[in-house]
């Protein structure tokens, strides 16, 4: 592994700064990074540990009623925290989806949404790869890509956001909470993350030297907790990362669908939040049909970038899937298991 520095400063203004030094990259729960150095595709020349920070591992529930959590919170404990799952139970699911249980205990809330896509090309040191090295190519265009995107890619990339955690959190418009030498400032998550166009190597609208702090979820995303899920497929149950899934978020009022919010995970290269198809169910009667609309809606732009046309159909169904699920109500057990693709739905919702 190439030599870094490490240093661990004791204040937030101490790590932007040197954070904005050439080469240097924040190091907290390390359960991406440090894969990356050991592997050679990531190179830093010094890291700052932000482990130390004070304040910043705190979930905290605001006077408006949203929820702040600190990007030093595990992502374990923010599944588990009680009054998190009741409020934002979609996210808590999201949460229990992703990784192992041993990678939840470290993994932080901030790492979670900066994490690197899991393109097998991007980690490996001897494959073209734009995101990696810009103007080498794509080796997944013409390799193994049946699990690549269908939306959003260009031909300079095609790889996925690999995060559960942020599906559920873009369709419940959250906001990140950002230090950087000029100051805090905040924006939608939903707009952190750039699409590849012609510059893959540049995945959010992060600059030199910001460090996430916080992450909000704002109180009129309550207003869902009571039909909320997150539905995940994978290759293998146990742990890997998403095929393809869904972050659903529905309002029902008197048998009426009065506002939903669905975002789809695995399906490009930042978790793509689907407001056509949300449209397309505001106003209507949960039912197959509607659901069914909603999934040919959100996937309408939908093209297959390799050998990956299958996903198009199966992200359809997860959809339709997921809306049903979240319309049959949010299990009481919270945070919920992680809702299995073939459970059964009860009642006029199958
Ligand atoms: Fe690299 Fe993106 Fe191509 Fe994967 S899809 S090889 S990350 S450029």
């Amino acid at each position: 592994m190439k030599t870094f520095d490490y240093v661990r400063p004791a204040t937030i203004a101490d790590a932007v700064a040197a954070g904005a030094q050439p080469g240097a990259s924040y190091l907290a729960g390390g359960t991406n990074l440090l894969d990356l150095m050991k592997g050679g595709i990531s190179r830093p020349e010094r890291l700052v540990d932000v482990t130390h920070l004070n304040g910043l591992d705190r979930i905290e529930r605001l006077g408006d009623g949203g929820m702040r959590i600190g990007t030093l919170v595990r992502n374990a404990d923010l599944a588990h925290d009680p009054e998190f799952a009741k409020s934002y139970p979609a996210v808590a699911e999201a949460l229990l989806s992703g990784a192992s249980a041993q990678l939840r205990n470290a993994a932080t809330v901030g790492g979670n949404l900066l994490q690197r896509t899991r393109c097998g090309y991007f980690y490996d040191p001897a494959s073209a790869c734009n995101k990696r090295e810009p103007g080498t190519g794509c080796a997944a265009r013409d390799g193994e890509n049946r699990l690549h995107a269908v939306l959003g890619w260009s031909e300079r990339c095609i790889a996925t956001h690999p995060s559960d955690f942020c599906v559920p959190l873009v369709a419940l418009d959250a906001i990140v909470e950002i230090e950087g030498r000029s100051g805090r400032r905040e924006i939608a998550l939903e707009a952190l993350y750039r699409l590849p166009g012609d510059t893959p190597e540049r995945e959010s609208v992060l600059e030199v030297g910001d460090l996430i702090v916080a992450l909000r979820l704002p109180a009129e995303a309550r207003a869902f907790s009571t039909h909320a899920r997150y539905l995940k497929v994978r290759e293998r149950t146990s742990y890997a990362f998403a095929v393809v899934s869904a972050g659903v978020a529905l309002r029902i009022e008197r048998g009426t669908i009065r506002e939903a919010r669905l975002a789809l995970g695995g399906v490009a290269a930042k978790p793509w939040r689907a407001r056509s198809a949300e449209a397309t169910l505001a106003g209507g009667s949960p039912n197959p049909a509607s659901f069914r609309r909603a999934a040919e809606a959100a996937l309408a732009e939908a093209r297959p970038s390799g050998d990956n046309q299958f996903k198009i159909e199966l992200a359809r169904r997860i959809v339709a899937r997921a809306l049903a699920l979240a319309a049959a109500g949010t299990p009481a057990r919270l945070p919920a298991l992680p809702a299995s693709p073939f459970a059964s739905v009860s009642g006029a919702f199958a």
